[in-house]
């Protein structure tokens, strides 16, 4: 059984070499009375969360993972063998296992997968945690209202793409931000985006908004934090709403920045909420009976970026911290 294996805690950005590869032996039957399912895995999902999960930290939201141990993750897998009575021999599931060919999955919530007829990787994105990250955080969090200015930050990326073109669907006015041309380029001829801006081209952030939205923001979708939090604190709508999703910006500092403007808020009677997909699965169902027709028709278009093979999951996962992948980043495991 190849598995991804985490060699120690990271301080600072996250390399290749903090990963390595090995080959350990896994016997492909699940111990009797064990409610445990035995699967083998497709794709894995690379996800900013999973690097706070490489410091030591106690009492996160989510349990640090082990050096010498191999790493978990959200994936897509085929079930081989289950005592589990809710899952049977081929059944095709998501959810958390482990990054390895195979896994033992006894503790953690599986989805079963009911729709084959799209690409089984799109239950690592648009189908599986980051889709209900966007769909939870944009109708249930930011409060949406026809007409409302909306910005999303990494735009591009698993979530943000799917922000930009539910918020389009309500009728909003939806501008993005992302790390290169080309996601610039995505952004408005892809998902619809009416207008997009490169962050790192723009040494004023303050200003840049106050370009895109000369009235103000109503809808702030957060993904990154630091200096775009700050200067989208300036340009705030009274009532506006900021739903804060993630601060990737900050996943790799020891002392994560200050936010100097927050006094806006009380100015502005601006609301901010942070909020975790887990406390949304209730809706999934809701979820798919509205974006799998979307994505059928092609009303809504999902970009992902898939690395081959196992061995590829390193330099996959760290190529999110500085924006190499283009969509959602997706590790291609086995074939069925
Ligand atoms: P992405 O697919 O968007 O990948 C991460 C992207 O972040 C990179 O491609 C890069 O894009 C951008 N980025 C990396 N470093 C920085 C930086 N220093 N400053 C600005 N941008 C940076 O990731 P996801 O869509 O999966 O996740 C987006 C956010 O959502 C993350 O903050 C994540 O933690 C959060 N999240 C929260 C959940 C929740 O339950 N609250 C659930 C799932 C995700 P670029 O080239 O544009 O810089």
């Amino acid at each position: 059984n190849k598995q991804v294996i985490l060699k120690d805690y990271v301080s600072g950005f996250p390399k290749e070499t903090d990963m390595y590869i090995t080959t350990t032996s896994i016997e492909l039957k699940v111990p009797k009375d064990s409610n445990g399912v035995l699967v083998k895995n497709l794709y894995l999902s690379c996800d900013p969360y999973m690097r706070p999960r490489m410091r030591n930290v106690e009492g996160s939201y989510i349990d640090s993972f082990k050096p010498g141990m191999h790493i978990s993750g959200h994936g897509v897998a085929r079930v081989l063998d289950s005592e589990n009575p809710e899952f049977k021999k081929g059944d095709l599931v998501w959810g958390m296992t482990g990054w390895e060919e195979y896994s033992l999955i006894t503790d953690s919530k599986l989805f079963k997968i009911h729709h084959t007829d799209v690409p089984l990787s799109y239950y690592t994105g648009i189908l599986g945690m980051p889709g209900m990250t966007a769909y939870a955080g944009f109708y249930e969090v930011c409060s949406p209202k026809k007409g409302d200015y909306v910005f999303v930050s990494a735009a591009s990326g698993a979530v943000g793409q799917l922000v930009g073109q539910f918020a389009k669907l309500f009728g909003c006015y939806v501008v993005g931000s992302a790390g290169s041309k080309d996601k610039v380029y995505l952004l408005k001829n892809k998902f619809g985006f009416d207008e997009a801006f490169n962050y790192k081209d723009e040494p004023d952030l303050n200003a840049a908004l106050k370009r895109y939205f000369p009235e103000g923001i109503d809808i702030y979708f957060e993904n990154v934090g630091g200096k775009m939090l700050d200067a989208v604190l300036l340009n705030m709508r009274i009532r506006g709403r900021i739903a804060i999703c993630g601060m990737i910006s900050q996943y790799n500092l020891d002392i994560p920045e200050g936010v100097q403007n927050l006094m806006n808020l009380v100015a502005k009677r601006v609301r901010m909420e942070g909020f975790f997909v887990r406390d949304y699965y209730h809706l999934y169902p809701k979820y798919l009976e509205m974006i799998i027709p979307h994505i059928k028709d092609g009303k809504i278009v999902y970009v992902e970026d898939i690395a081959e093979g196992l061995e590829s999951a390193p330099a996959a996962l760290v190529g999110l911290f500085s924006g190499r992948n283009v969509g959602k980043q997706v590790v291609a495991v086995a074939t069925e």
